[in-house]
């Protein structure tokens, strides 16, 4: 947290240090980056991710997307457009954004060159299907991803206060789900740490994994008060379904 020198925020675990939610998922044949945050390019670099064939985006706030510029990196190593994702609201919201995105006066490296494509349903990224989840985020009903391929499983859903039953029953038998819990204290738009664990333990994935985590909370202490159940992911942490 910017100015504060609080025992997270000065620790040297590295777990806890935490830059903003995203997921990279690499399957047989695909790289999916979920979220381009404000240190995406740190993200990136810092793990090592080379290529991306998709974004899929989960709504259009800041910490989410503020980081979208560095994906012309990738369309000018790959030499191609990059499709991106989203809801049709957060699609329109890049476009107005990201105004300069595609312009033709533009050398083909200077700019993301990408494919916005508005979601209300299913889509394949070559063999991967990728599944629009809708959740509540305050006021605003925002994505979730269903993410299904290789023959696993696993949802992503970084910023959620409520999950209707439409998109709960899509939740079912998963390998792994991800799932915003943001602080002990209540958040008029994010689950608190025990609302993320009451809804992970009705899910029942075979792995559960809480995030969007703040500097509220401890790695250790905060892996300790959960249990085995629920692990508390870190920056760069890499899970093999
Ligand atoms: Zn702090
Ligand atoms: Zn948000
Ligand atoms: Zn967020």
């Amino acid at each position: 947290m910017i100015g504060c020198s609080c025992e997270v925020c000065t620790s040297t675990d590295l777990r806890n240090y935490r830059r903003r939610s995203s997921l990279y998922v690499v399957t047989e044949h695909r790289h999916l980056i979920f979220d381009t945050p404000p240190d995406f390019r740190d993200q990136v670099l810092r793990f090592g991710v080379e290529r991306v064939d998709a974004v899929f985006l989960t709504h259009p706030h800041a910490d989410h997307i503020y980081g979208f510029d560095d994906v012309r990196r990738f369309s000018t190593m790959q030499e191609e457009h990059i499709p991106v994702y989203g809801s049709p609201r957060t699609i329109k919201q890049m476009r107005k954004k990201y105004d300069y995105v595609d312009r033709v006066s533009y050398g083909f490296e200077s700019v993301p060159r990408v494919l916005f494509t508005g979601l209300t349903q299913s889509v394949y990224v070559d063999e991967c299907k990728l599944t629009p989840l809708p959740v509540s985020h305050g006021a605003d009903t925002i994505y979730g991803f269903l993410i299904e391929g290789d023959g696993k499983r696993m949802a992503y859903i970084p910023d959620c206060n409520g999950i209707p039953e439409t998109t709960f029953q899509l939740l079912e038998n998963l390998d792994a789900m991800i799932l915003d819990g943001l602080r002990p204290k209540p958040h008029p738009t994010h689950f608190t740490i025990q609302e993320c664990a009451e809804q992970l333990k009705l899910i029942k994935a075979k792995q559960s994994f809480i995030t969007h985590i703040t500097h509220n909370s401890e790695h250790s202490e905060l892996q300790a008060q959960l249990g085995t159940a629920v692990t508390v992911p870190w920056d760069g942490l890499e899970v093999a379904l």
